[in-house]
């Protein structure tokens, strides 16, 4: 990132692009809020540049950019109406009303128009206006209207409508104005902005990149809006470098690996986000949980099993049922009795599908008296949970409605808390790298000061939230802060992963909770032989299983470490003849747990080779009469490479050594 300073002879008060020349200042952050360039400011004001590649700098660029897109889109279709246009992660998008859905030759017809508004370099110019005033200028636009009626009103502001706080702030309405060179206004949005000095800013590092349809303020029951979204960088290098990886995550995509290496589907007989796993996915995903049912046991945790439904009592005890009844499948009644009347004799009974282990874990803990001579008390499950999430948000194996979560709750002493977390975050920084993701940095996500939504007193959460901080700044790695971000009974620390290729998946949590143990009224008799109430942490390692599955599968891009790969070695004879000694040596490596076969289909080597290359096995042993009278066996590796003549002992000793020690084995010199 450029390092910026403003100029040291200027003559206050002034506005930003008389402090700041740099090009790549493109706002300005003045008493810690964001402001247009041209903000005038004193010599009391604490100013900041914002940088065009800030995360702060690119979301103005982007949302800059779906302006000049909005302006584009009406100039075509003048009939159009606004919807909303917020920055969304590596872009924009911005919704219309009134407009058939876009077609590939609209898409065309509005980059050219953009291209044009950009070298026509309109500026953003900010009016502040009053609620008449803004009905005036936007009385064409009813979306703007209604956006503008809620502003006043409750829900107003960042609530108003999904991503409607890029148009309206809390405070003041403001309009942005796009002003041509000749000073006419000839655009303009009700925005909250700050937006970029002008439409050149916007240059040409964007792309359009999808159209879909949405609903005005995300619900069904409102008119449908046509979307587009979009890219946009400082520069078409790195447009060009956003591009390529998008590619390449395509190419890795697991819903399409899990459909080529025949992994996993999801059967519409069964419904939407339920997977079932094949036996190849089967094997990789018991592969995955016995290790870590191995580091588990290894670390003092102890397994426990609970059910997969609940009466709702339960629920209404831990909070879920008041604060999170909306991810909850609906519930069944049973147990209800009816009289050869039809009438009830009895009521039924609410059950729930469990959306957490937590509170099951909570009634383990409290079955009997409890010692502090038995904390840290840590228990672990691969519990099966059901979410009912909407199904416009699912997605593969990443977002579904049943998984089953590595979930550990630990029960500590307050003195014990600092030392767990410590425990813990090594637990989890470790068991990641075994499974070979290996960059990690940490996201601290805190409460919101004065949001109701957090429950527990203020020195709680500020003594909670310190002990975090030290723990994560302890471990060395990069620390994120994601203020707002806590659930509504903790503090946590999130790991956040980078794969191979540089995307980041939030991984592990390790969450305090200061709530359940009161709900759950948990106790433990002290050393003073007095009751205690012990602090809880919620602990998931993979988030979910399947969740993790996916990450794994992309970060291999489907080519497995030997330990998890589905078929680790193939046996591949150079004609059927030699099927037999190949026969021999794949019986000793299963014998030795290697998942191994021989090809004895009637292909011919070189497919027979294509289809296991295709199929990303690890290794495949080729042999042919000079293997066989020389008692041994040739490799062939994923990358084409082969070494040849290797002692049947010594291959399997090799073979077994590569599981063991986890070894991502893809040319000859990986398991030299
Ligand atoms: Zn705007
Ligand atoms: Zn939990």
């Amino acid at each position: 990132m450029t390092d910026v300073s403003p100029a040291a002879d200027v003559t206050y008060p002034a506005d930003g692009s008389a402090l700041f020349s740099d090009r790549s200042v493109v706002a300005l952050r003045v008493n810690g809020d964001l402001k247009d360039l041209s903000t005038v400011v004193t010599a009391d004001d604490a100013v900041e540049p914002v940088l065009v590649d800030s995360a702060d700098g690119l979301s103005i660029l982007r949302h800059s950019t779906a302006h000049v897109m909005a302006q584009a889109v009406q100039r075509i279709k003048p009939q159009s109406n606004l919807g909303i246009g917020p920055p969304i992660t590596d872009g924009f998008y911005f919704d219309f009303g009134n407009v058939d859905p876009f077609t590939p030759e609209d898409l065309k017809a509005i980059k050219k128009e953009m291209e044009r508004i950009v070298r026509e370099n309109q500026r953003f110019v900010r009016r502040v206006v009053d609620e008449t005033e803004a009905r005036e200028l936007m009385a064409g636009e009813p979306f703007k209207l209604e956006l503008i009626s809620l502003a006043g009103g409750p829900g107003s502001g960042a609530n108003a409508a999904e991503g409607a706080s890029a148009e309206i702030g809390a405070g003041e309405l403001t309009v942005y104005e796009n002003v041509n060179r000749e000073g006419e206004v000839v655009w303009r949005d009700l925005c909250r902005g700050p937006h970029v000095p002008g439409t050149r800013y916007v240059a040409n590092g964007w792309d359009l990149t999808r159209v879909a349809g949405a609903y005005w303020r995300g619900s069904e029951k409102n008119p449908q809006l046509q979307r587009i979204y979009g890219t946009a960088w400082p520069t078409k290098d790195e447009l060009r470098a956003y591009q390529q990886r998008l590619e390449e995550a395509a190419k890795r995509d697991h819903r399409k690996l899990g459909k080529e290496l025949d992994l996993f589907s999801f059967p519409d007989e069964i419904g939407p986000g339920l997977s079932v796993f094949h036996p190849k996915g089967g094997i990789i995903r018991y592969e995955i949980e016995r290790y870590m049912r191995e580091r588990l046991l290894a670390s003092g945790y102890e397994v426990v099993n609970t059910p997969h439904i609940t009466k709702g009592d339960l629920f209404m005890t831990s909070g879920h049922l008041q604060w999170y009844a909306d991810g909850m499948y609906p519930p069944m009644v049973l147990d209800e009795v009816v009289d050869a009347d039809g009438h009830v004799s009895r009521e039924g009974q609410e059950y729930y599908l469990k959306p957490m282990n937590c509170p099951f874990h909570n009634l383990i803990f409290r079955s009997r008296g409890r010692s502090y001579r038995e904390l840290p008390l840590r228990l672990s499950e691969f519990g099966s949970v059901y979410r009912y999430e909407k199904s416009g948000t699912l997605s593969g194996l990443t977002r579904v409605r049943g998984m089953t979560q590595d979930d550990t709750h630990i029960y500590v002493t307050a003195d014990q808390v600092k030392g767990e977390l410590t425990h813990s975050l090594d637990f989890v920084l470790q068991t990641l790298r075994d499974y070979g993701l290996n960059d990690f940095y940490l996201e601290l996500s805190t409460k919101e000061d004065g949001n109701p939504k957090f429950i527990g007193a203020d020195e709680l959460w500020t003594e909670a939230t310190e002990t975090l901080r030290e723990v994560a700044e302890a471990s060395g790695l990069e620390l994120v802060p994601d203020p707002g971000g806590a659930a509504f009974y903790g503090p946590k620390i999130s790991v956040q992963a980078r794969d191979a290729i540089g995307r980041t998946w939030q991984m592990s949590t390790i969450q305090l909770d200061f709530n359940q143990p009161e709900r759950f009224e948990l106790e433990y008799t002290g050393p003073d032989g007095e009751k205690h109430r012990p602090v809880m942490i919620h602990r998931a390692l993979f988030g979910s299983v399947e969740r993790f599955f996916a990450i794994l599968l992309e970060h291999y891009a489907g080519a497995f470490p030997v330990w998890l790969a589905p078929v680790q070695v193939v046996g591949i004879p150079v004609a059927d003849d030699f099927a037999p000694y190949l026969d021999e040596i794949v019986a000793r490596l299963r014998a030795a747990g290697v998942r191994a076969e021989v090809d004895h289909s009637d292909d011919r080597m070189p497919k027979k080779i294509r289809t296991h290359t295709t199929q990303k096995v690890p290794l495949q042993l080729i042999a042919g009469e000079q293997d066989r009278s020389g008692g041994t066996v040739s490799f062939r590796f994923r990358d084409g490479s082969q070494t040849n003549g290797i002692p049947v002992d010594e291959a399997i000793d090799k073979i077994v050594a590569a599981i063991s020690g986890k070894l991502l084995v893809n040319t000859a010199e990986d398991l030299a």
